[in-house]
């Protein structure tokens, strides 16, 4: 076991993506002494911006922000990271039963008008359940247990009359949540979407949450933070190990180093938090909520084209400014 020699600290960040490192910013400022352990070899976690000749850069994990997401903003703006607005001036198509249907906005047209009555029911109603979840509570709304049991499918095909409704809601909840709606509770999804300002905002371009990208890419936001904590992030330490006595948590990392701190915060993923050994034992609730929270999947493919053709026939590309 190897002590490190910076003394006891405040508080230990476990994980130095965009939480760990805000959190290390806010503290820092306020005069703690904060040590960020992140597990890889880089900053920024679901950020990631690579670089190369051809494409100049490239952000392969989160990318996206707008009008909601105001802390981001405002952090970027703090750390000289400017945003540009995604073009959506030209149409987006919807490609059905072999027939290209060209639309704008968020929502592809319906014109059968019994489907167009389901699908504004579902939107309608899916807003004014998630407004009945409280923000910072959503297990004490009043139909808590109820939609916590049902899972999106049930809801959906609860609330649709239409295929069309039915096939869009599922592909509502694959690409805001990168899961099946089977795999989903009611509840959580609807009190998601809530913070993301209901089901028009979290699905728009303009004025919602795929309106702006970084310039330069997102990676920046956690690069910049990390090189203003300077030696109080360290790289390629997985925490493994957290021992909690009188006064004191001890943080073990994989390779054997030990810090100690008044308080731990731990910014990785719940489902991750399995990974460490905890001295004593979680409460018995956390340690079976953490084995119920796994990660969404998604793959984001990313093509570059010599000429923007698509331009030339009044398309754009979704949710890509190129
Ligand atoms: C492909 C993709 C696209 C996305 N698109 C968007 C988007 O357009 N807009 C948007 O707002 N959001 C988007 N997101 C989500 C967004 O990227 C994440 O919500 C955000 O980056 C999470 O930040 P975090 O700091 O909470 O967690 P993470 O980024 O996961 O950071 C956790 C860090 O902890 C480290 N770690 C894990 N275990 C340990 C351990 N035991 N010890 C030490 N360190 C550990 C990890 O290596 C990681 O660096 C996207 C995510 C992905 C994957």
């Amino acid at each position: 076991m190897v002590k490190i020699s910076s003394g006891k600290q405040d508080v230990v960040i476990i994980g130095g993506g965009l939480s760990g490192l805000s959190a290390a910013k806010l503290l820092t400022e306020r005069g703690l002494k904060v040590m960020v352990l992140e597990a890889r070899d880089r900053v920024g976690g679901r950020t990631y911006t690579v670089q190369g000749p051809e494409f100049q850069y490239v952000d392969l994990g989160g990318a996206y922000v707008g009008p909601t997401q105001n802390r981001i903003l405002q952090l970027a703006k703090e750390l000289g990271i400017n945003t540009y607005q995604v073009n959506e001036k030209e149409q987006l198509i919807h490609f059905v039963k072999g027939r290209s249907c060209p639309f704008n906005g968020p929502f592809p047209p319906v014109w059968n008008p019994i489907a167009y009555l389901d699908y504004n029911n579902l939107w309608r109603t899916l807003d004014e359940m998630g407004k009945k979840i409280p923000a910072d509570a959503p297990w004490s709304a009043e139909r808590a247990i109820e939609w916590d049991n049902m899972t999106m499918k049930e809801l959906i095909d609860k609330l649709c009359w239409t295929r069309v409704a039915r096939d869009f809601a599922t592909l509502f909840v694959n690409v805001n949540v990168t899961s099946e709606p089977y795999e989903v509770s009611a509840l959580w999804f609807l009190w998601y979407v809530r913070q993301c300002g209901g089901t028009r905002r979290i699905f728009s371009t303009t004025n919602g949450g795929q309106e702006r990208k970084f310039i330069g890419g997102s990676g920046q936001i956690s690069e910049r933070l990390a090189e203003r904590m300077k030696d109080r992030v360290k790289l390629n330490s997985p925490v493994v190990r957290l021992e909690q006595t009188e006064g004191t948590i001890r943080v073990e990392t994989l390779h054997g180093e030990e810090y100690e701190a008044d308080y731990v915060i731990s910014a990785i993923p719940p489902t991750l938090t399995q990974q460490i050994h905890y001295s004593p034992p979680l409460p018995p609730l956390r340690n079976q909520l953490i084995q119920r929270v796994p990660m969404g999947s998604v793959i984001k493919c990313i093509v570059y084209y010599s000429r923007a053709f698509w331009r030339e026939k009044g398309l754009y590309l979704l949710r890509n400014a190129q």
